[in-house]
């Protein structure tokens, strides 16, 4: 069907229960459409009907607000002219837009957990996300809105300011809010959020029922931001009345959110579409294994080494080596495992290990080894797309702790992984790992307690399915 048309064909399934529009021509965006039986298993985390309604409306503010409309003119030019008075935003018609601009920072994992969390508050707040496309977010994403745009267009009037944002920054909201520069009676036409791992309280919280008085009003945000911050957000009551509505499923968000948003381009999906069936399409098990180490002599580690084993076979994912004669009357199952990492060698003594193993075969393969992060190369980024992807689709996964590449690959599957913990020292973590009890990301850096009342309650305790990650003691906060 044509963009737009009424008449689609597309069946229901495609449409994964309604979550995606029909709008779309399936062409050109292949992965948008594709039948996920051909490579998961079906889904038990279902979008509600009143998600599925708000997505609806959200998709004609889109259309109404977005960019080459006369609204987002009308926007921009008064984002220009608009001075901190009240005058000018206190009497703004219902048919006024209002904007958050999502910067791109940070590995590509964070981007996409921020991304989705800036699009929930969008959903939350009316207001209309646009995409900094400085960096290459359509080289790895197809358009998730019908009928019109969500890149910031490249004349947007701050473009050139936006990179030097930063907490000193005059219109930075924890900055103002120490200043006493805001209230009520004076609103800015923009303001800069603040939401990265050195943020203050006062930009941590922006989220609060009290904070969102002052920044509700505000036309233009514009966020940095490299934590999933969604887990916060059910802390303001109001917000937390409409999560409920929408997400009865808690720890279902970002899995629902990035069936919606995320489409891998045409390039992207054919280079996940080609491995899988070239490797793990007929296996009759399928193990993801997550690498990601941190330590300042990153690469390849024997204690790293070591936990990947101690975790896989105390958890039962991969066998003991046997090499010697089998019952051969035991099935001859095969195992594929998809190990990514920046470091090829862990494969590699993976591959070595079950080289010569008997019963069942383990195939052992990792897509890529590219050594070192370079974010922003095209061809790099599309590679780690592709492999979050790919571990996207495994029966069970295994990552590593506090890395945003691993919570968007299992949170993407619907898979609880085992979180490999980070290790402290040259040793291996005892124990090894712990299986997740929840598909969700984690917020790393999170606040330390909740909105108003809940000021003095340590934010792992104020709600219930609201608590502090198994892979960080005591800290960040994660949708159970
Ligand atoms: P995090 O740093 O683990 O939270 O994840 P990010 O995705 O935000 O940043 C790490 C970046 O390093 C990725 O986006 C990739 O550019 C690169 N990288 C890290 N691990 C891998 C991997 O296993 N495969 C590939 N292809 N790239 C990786």
């Amino acid at each position: 069907t044509i963009n737009g048309s009424k008449e689609s064909k597309t069946p229901q399934d495609k449409l994964i229960g309604g979550l995606l529009t029909s709008d779309f021509d399936e062409r050109s965006c292949v992965s948008r459409y594709y039948k996920s039986s051909l490579y998961r298993k079906p889904s038990p985390y279902n979008p509600s009907e009143y998600l599925i309604s708000k997505l609806r409306s959200y998709e004609k503010l889109h259309k109404r607000c977005g960019p080459g409309t006369q609204a987002y003119k009308e926007a921009t030019k008064n984002l220009l002219h608009g001075h901190d008075d009240n005058k000018n935003y206190a009497n703004k018609t219902v048919d006024e837009c209002k904007y958050i601009v999502w910067v791109a920072v940070y590995g590509l994992g964070n981007r996409i957990l921020t991304l989705a969390s800036v699009f929930l508050y969008a959903l939350l707040t009316d207001r209309v996300v646009l995409v900094d496309q400085s960096k290459d977010i359509s080289d790895l994403f197809c358009e998730p809105f019908p009928g019109t745009s969500w890149l910031l267009p490249r004349d947007f009037p701050l473009t050139r300011q936006i990179d030097g944002y930063n907490k000193e920054y005059s219109r930075c909201y924890g900055t103002m809010l120490n200043n006493h520069a805001i209230s009520t009676n004076s609103t800015p036409p923009h303001l800069y959020l603040h939401i990265l791992h050195d943020s203050r309280d006062e930009d941590k919280m922006f989220f609060c029922p009290k904070d969102q008085t002052l920044i509700d009003k505000v036309p233009w945000l514009i966020v940095k931001a490299n934590v999933y911050f969604v887990p916060s957000l059910w802390f303001n009551p109001s917000f937390q009345t409409e999560l409920v509505k929408l997400f009865p499923q808690k720890e279902a968000v970002f899995h629902l959110l990035a069936k919606y948003l995320y489409h891998p381009t045409n390039d992207v999906w054919g280079m996940i579409t080609k491995y899988y069936k070239a490797h793990l399409a007929r296996a009759d098990e399928r193990l993801g294994i997550q690498i990601r180490v941190f330590s300042g002599d990153a690469g390849y580690l024997k204690n790293v080494m070591g936990q990947v084993l101690s975790c896989t076979q105390r958890e039962k994912l991969l066998p003991q080596v046997v090499t010697q004669e089998v019952n051969v009357t035991q099935s001859q199952k095969v195992k594929a495992v998809l190990v990514t990492s920046l470091y090829p060698e862990y494969s590699d003594h993976l591959r070595n290990m079950f080289s010569k193993q008997k019963g069942e075969t383990i195939k052992v393969y990792q897509p890529s080894g590219e050594r070192y992060q370079q974010t922003d190369k095209k061809i790099h980024d599309q590679k780690a797309l592709t492999e979050m992807y790919l571990l996207s689709l495994n029966d069970k996964v295994v990552t590593s702790a506090r890395s945003t590449f691993g919570y968007v690959a299992h949170s993407l599957g619907g898979l609880k992984p085992w979180l490999m913990y980070q290790p402290m020292d040259k040793s291996v973590p005892d124990p090894p790992c712990v299986r997740s009890t929840s598909i969700e990301p984690c917020h790393l850096t999170s606040p330390s307690h909740g909105c108003g009342a809940d000021w003095g309650t340590d934010s792992g305790k104020v709600l219930p399915f609201v608590k502090h990650c198994e892979d960080r003691d005591n800290d960040g906060l994660k949708l159970f």
